[in-house]
């Protein structure tokens, strides 16, 4: 096997496993990269054939979601360094 088609059958298995449906919907017995969910043979699709599929699937789905997610975790830590940054200048104040 070339590298090329050694990298497209890491990326088609990556990309079964990362597109978005849940784990049951996943079939990936004997090799099969298969979703039940989307409908979706992901070891024989053409990349042009799946990127069609995709759209036609709706974009919104494969969107980067998590990033409400991030950004509230984010915004969370800021607060808690904040807070541990203004308690800090209150027991400098006290001094
Ligand atoms: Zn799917």
């Amino acid at each position: 096997m070339s590298k090329l088609e050694t990298e497209n059958k890491i990326l088609r298995r990556l990309l079964w496993l990362r597109h978005g449906c849940p784990s049951n919907a996943l079939y990936g017995d004997d090799g099969e990269l298969q979703c039940h969910n989307c409908i979706i043979d992901f070891k024989r699709i053409s990349a042009r054939a799946l990127d069609k599929r995709f759209f036609e699937l709706g974009m919104e789905k494969y969107e980067i979601r998590p990033k409400k997610k991030q950004r509230k975790k984010g915004r969370e830590s800021r607060r808690f360094r904040f807070i541990d940054f203004s308690f800090l200048k209150k027991i400098r104040r006290t001094k």
